[in-house]
């Protein structure tokens, strides 16, 4: 069978947070055709014994550390020096979109998730990133895995079946999707757009790349600053401030 695409290896107390979401989705899918592998160190199997994982912070306070050998010997027993070692922490660098095409594209992430106060710190220097989810606390840095590798297996190519797809969602293109609509053709009143029934393609991409950078005026303005916009979107974005302007005069 060929090599799988992306190996990971988690470093986690709780291997079986992750189970049922392995077995749904693109990331079920991904394993499946060997697109994905994914590993699990549990440090409590690689503690001197399942009680020695954490332990009192120096200097007192509340809460415990996770101690750093059975750590370390995780990654060791995950190959640290060829991967790309990752540490949970709300103080890392915040995901996004960009950051998960640059991190899908090295072939072995190590991921470490924290728990209680976090990792001994002299653990740092294996660390290549940290990685946080978002400016909020965590219990531990197993949602945040999960979460990346979501974020992750829908870039792999081939993960995604027909029933999904990547290209133009959110973010992929610097702005937010356009809106969708399927049956019925009315509901509630309300009808679908008339274009989206029209059969016009090329109308329908134009009316879909107009409405993606409507929502995003509205919604996220800090996103078009950033995007890479084509002469037909500054032309779409031209109509779209016309037509608010318009519809704020009426
Ligand atoms: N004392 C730490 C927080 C510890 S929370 C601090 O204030 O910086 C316990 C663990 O949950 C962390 O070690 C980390 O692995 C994970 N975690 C918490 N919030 C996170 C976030 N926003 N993103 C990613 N991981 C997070």
């Amino acid at each position: 069978m060929a090599e799988p695409k992306l190996i990971v290896d988690i470093i986690t107390i709780f291997p079986q947070y992750f189970a049922p979401a392995l077995e749904v989705g693109p990331l079920k899918r991904a394993d499946q055709i060997n697109l994905i592998t994914i590993r699990f160190q549990n440090l409590r199997e690689l503690a001197d014994s399942p009680k020695e994982i954490d332990d009192y912070p120096y200097g007192g306070g509340s809460g415990m550390v996770l101690k750093p050998e059975p750590v370390k010997r995780a990654l060791e027993r995950a190959g640290y020096k060829d991967g790309f070692v990752i540490l949970f922490s709300p103080q890392g660098r915040v995901l996004t979109q960009s950051l998960a095409h640059e991190l899908v594209g090295k072939r072995h992430l190590i991921l470490i998730c924290g728990r209680y106060k976090g990792v001994d710190e002299r653990i740092m220097k294996y660390v290549d990133l940290e990685l946080s989810i978002g400016d909020y606390v965590l219990s531990g840095g197993e949602p945040a895995a999960l979460v990346l590798l979501d974020v992750l297996v829908r870039l792999i190519p081939g993960a995604l079946g027909d029933m999904d797809s990547a290209a133009t969602d959110s973010f992929e293109s610097g702005i937010l999707d356009a809106p969708y609509f399927t049956r019925p053709k009315v509901f509630e009143g309300e009808p679908v757009p008339e274009v989206l029934l029209s059969g016009n393609h090329a109308a329908i991409r134009r009316w879909r790349r107009k409405e993606a950078l409507r929502r995003t005026l509205k919604k996220r303005p800090d996103l078009l600053e950033k995007a890479d916009l084509s002469d037909e979107d500054l032309e779409l974005l031209n109509e779209i401030l016309h037509e608010e302007r318009r519809r704020t005069d009426e």
